[in-house]
C-alpha cells in the first residue's frame, strides 16, 4: 500500500510504497534526540511530491547517511543512505507517515550508542 506523509508544515511531502512492518529504535545521540522511528525501504519505494531543493540536510560521522529535515518546521521525515549491499536505501520515520498507530508498531531495538 501507499503510505503519505509530510512534515509538519507541508513543505516536503512525500509517498512510500510497502507494507510498514516492524521499525528500528535507535539509542544514538542523533536518533534519540530526533526520536526516529525508522522504516528502511529501498530508494525507489519514496516518491517526492514537493522539490528536492527544498530538503534541509544534516550529516554527521562518516556522512554517508544524508539526514534530510524541513527547513520551515524542522521535521524530520527521512534520510537517505546506502544498505550493507550497496542498495540506495531510504529510512523513513514513520512519525511522520499519516494514518500510523506508533503503540501498535513492534519496535527493534538497536544499540547505537555503543558502535
Ligand atoms: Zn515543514
Amino acid at each position: 500500500m501507499v503510505h503519505k506523509g509530510s512534515c509538519h508544515c507541508g513543505r516536503i511531502s512525500f509517498q512510500v510504497e510497502g507494507e510498514l512492518g516492524p521499525v528500528v529504535e535507535c539509542n544514538c545521540s542523533h536518533c534519540s534526540r530526533k526520536g526516529y522511528l525508522l522504516w528502511f525501504v529501498p530508494r525507489g519505494s519514496l516518491t517526492l511530491d514537493s522539490p528536492e531543493s527544498d530538503l534541509a540536510t544534516y550529516t554527521f560521522n562518516k556522512h554517508v547517511i544524508r539526514h534530510h529535515f524541513c527547513p520551515t518546521c524542522g521535521c524530520a521525515p527521512f534520510g537517505f543512505g546506502t544498505s550493507p549491499s550497496g542498495e540506495p536505501t531510504a529510512a523513513v520515520n514513520v512519525r511522520c507517515l499519516e494514518g500510523v498507530e506508533l503503540g501498535e508498531l513492534q519496535r527493534i531495538p538497536v544499540d547505537g550508542r555503543s558502535r
